[in-house]
């Protein structure tokens, strides 16, 4: 009898151990940003009163807000805002102190050069290309606008290093206008409180100057970054002492 000979079976290629993981992972729950995204989308609008309520609130608890970023003049106030991406206020003033006390004009800023610049601000983030923006900056008011820092949005946002929230903070903060500089403070309170959500910060922008009365204007910018900053914290929002909380649409509040 012939015999019967089995063929071997062939051999598995192995499994990378990644793959094999993920062939039995439990389906992943679906991304927090998506549920994020939906309530967002349900949150009723805020009602005009609602509005006015808000920041009549924050006018009467806080009637004259102040930035924290230290500068003297126009011409330091947009450097330091120039100085200010991705770093903090507080380790931003502390660079600017000793530098603002011996360049606080264009000139004297061009006078200093780049070389000594760097050493002053060497504690801030990016500061080499920073150092080089302050200095083309301080060289594009001298050349083209007289040494005074330009007073419109175009003006401001073709110097180096200034984008549309520099131009925001410099004609909010030193000329008096109804700007809204969207940081990552009004970013998230305009989206988490409903006030005005939206994907961009233009968005936000665009969303908070309709709805807040002309009345509050030269003011809010200030009362909801100082707001995001101390009260409706990143992480852990502190809803109980929070003066809005009421009005407040956002559905983990813990109030
Ligand atoms: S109630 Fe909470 S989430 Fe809403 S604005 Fe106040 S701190 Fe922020």
């Amino acid at each position: 009898m012939a015999k019967i000979t089995r063929k071997p079976a062939p051999r598995k290629a192995p499994v990378p151990k990644k793959q094999a993981k993920a062939a039995v992972a439990k389906p992943k729950a679906p991304a927090k940003k998506s549920l994020k995204a939906k309530s967002l989308k349900a949150m009723k609008p805020w009602t005009p009163p609602e509005v006015h309520e808000a920041f009549s609130r924050f006018r009467k608890a806080n009637p004259e807000p102040k930035g924290e970023l230290e500068h003297v003049n126009p011409f330091t106030l947009l450097v330091a805002v120039v100085l200010s991406a991705q770093a903090t206020d507080a380790g931003v003033n502390k660079a600017t102190r000793a530098l603002f006390a011996i360049a606080d004009t264009p000139q004297k800023m061009l006078d200093l050069g780049e070389e000594r610049l760097r050493e002053y601000i060497k504690t801030i983030g990016l500061y080499r290309t920073k150092a080089k923006n302050v200095i083309a900056l301080s060289a594009k008011v001298l050349s083209e606008f007289g040494g005074e820092v330009p007073r419109t949005r175009a003006g401001i946002e073709s110097l180096p290093g200034a984008g549309r929230k520099t131009a925001n903070v410099v004609l909010n903060m030193a000329f008096g206008e109804h700007t809204m500089a969207v940081d990552t403070h009004v970013f998230r309170v305009g989206n988490r409180t409903g006030l005005a959500p939206g994907k961009t910060p233009l968005e936000v922008e665009l969303g908070l100057e309709k709805v807040i009365p002309a009345e509050f204007m030269l003011h809010a910018h200030h009362w909801l970054i100082l707001h995001g900053r101390y009260t409706c914290l990143a992480r852990k929002p502190r809803c109980e002492v929070c003066l809005i909380n009421d009005l407040c649409r956002w559905p983990e509040k813990t109030v």
